[in-house]
């Protein structure tokens, strides 16, 4: 059993920044992602994409706000339980909470906060006959590990940015690599699409296109793959099988925890964005109440009020006072201490 002060649902930017504003109350934080990596929406939908309207800076790469944000909360020591979606919830006598995710890790904390975003992402899953029964046995939507591919027959499907990312990388690794896409064009970043007609010319990438996967092989794990090409069907061989098809957002299991849900968002109120079971906070895009905006600065706002909030429930009757990072410094959990220089106390003779 994971413990923690606050439990976070989802490691997104809003998610990611309150492990920084708990860190400054001495709240410690434990995040659950339903993707292998942290960075939510910037690192799975446009990690390289400008962001023009994040305070302080006149333009930051997505994935690199998402290293900042990560580099920032870093001295709080966060946990992490990644590439796993928070499932369940049961309410303890003493008024905490256990949140199960779907493989079986049971978190305990006494405030959760849902920074759950546009809810976990989901795979878009071919359809393709028995297609459960290989998932983890040689067939993966993410790929988590690329190691788990060396010297490896692996079969890429898709025409997006992840098709091609992940086609270069095991190039290098897997012994052979073969990407598969419905259509002749692909839609990614101009050099990825040239590097992966380099490595078609050298043979290391066979594509074929315009193509699609109709069936899965094997007895227990997946052992090749059917290939349709103009009406005509071949069966290759192939140890993995990685159907890249984009990720689909969904409320998913919160939307059964009892919370007051309005077009699929968590409605909060607006003093502390506490939901309407008392102890559950709802954050970042996840939450909606009136003149509610979708931006990552407005996710920052609600994390900083909702830490406070926390605060005062976990430590009733104690009086806060609001001290500026600039006046107290700060106090890692790693023992490392930032702070300003002090004043130089001298007297002008
Ligand atoms: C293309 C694009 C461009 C954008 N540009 C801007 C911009 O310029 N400026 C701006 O301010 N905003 C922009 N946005 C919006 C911005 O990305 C979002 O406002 C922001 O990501 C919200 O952060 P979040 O942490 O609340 O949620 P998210 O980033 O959505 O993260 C939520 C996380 O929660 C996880 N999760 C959800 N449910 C579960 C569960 N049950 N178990 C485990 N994990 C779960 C998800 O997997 C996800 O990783 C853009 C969005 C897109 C798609």
């Amino acid at each position: 059993m994971i413990k923690t002060d606050i439990l976070i649902i989802g490691a997104g930017p809003t998610g990611l920044f309150t492990v920084f504003e708990a860190g400054l109350l001495k709240l410690k934080c434990h995040l659950i992602d339903a993707l292998p990596q942290p960075g939510g929406q910037c690192s799975e939908l446009y990690p390289k994409k400008p962001i023009y309207d994040i305070p302080g800076f006149p333009e930051i790469l997505a994935g690199d706000l998402t290293s900042n944000l990560l580099e920032q909360g870093k001295q709080f020591q966060p946990g992490f339980t990644l590439g796993e979606r928070a499932e369940t919830i049961e309410k303890l006598e003493d008024g905490s909470f256990i949140v199960t995710t779907n493989k079986g890790t049971q978190h305990h904390a006494p405030i959760i906060a849902i920074a759950g975003g546009l809810g976990s992402f989901e795979p878009r899953k071919p359809q393709l006959e028995n297609i459960d029964t290989y998932e983890d046995n040689g067939l993966a939507y993410f790929i988590k590990d690329p190691e788990v591919y060396r010297d490896k027959k692996v079969v890429i499907a898709g025409g997006g940015d992840s098709a091609l990312d992940w086609s270069i990388y095991l190039a290098d690794v897997a012994s052979e690599v073969t990407l598969i896409h419905r259509r002749n064009e692909f839609r990614g970043a101009l050099d990825s699409v040239e590097r992966v007609q380099e490595l078609k010319l050298i043979n290391k990438i066979n594509i074929i296109t315009p193509a699609e996967i109709t069936a899965l092989h094997g007895e227990t794990k997946i052992e090749g793959v059917s290939v349709t090409k103009d009406g005509e069907t071949k069966t290759i061989e192939a140890d993995a099988f990685i159907p890249l098809f984009g990720l689909s957002p969904k409320l998913g299991p919160i939307g059964d925890w009892g919370l007051e849900i309005e077009k699929n968002a968590i409605k909060v109120d607006t003093v502390d964005y506490q939901t309407n079971i008392p102890g559950i906070y709802a954050i970042g895009d996840v939450n909606t109440y009136e003149g509610k905006l979708k931006l990552i600065l407005c996710g920052f706002h609600e994390a900083t009020l909702m830490c406070q909030s926390a605060y005062k429930r976990l430590n009733p009757g104690k009086k806060y006072v609001l001290k500026y990072t600039t006046v107290s410094g700060i106090n890692g959990f790693d023992g490392s201490r930032k702070e300003s220089p002090k004043a130089v106390v001298k007297a002008i003779v």
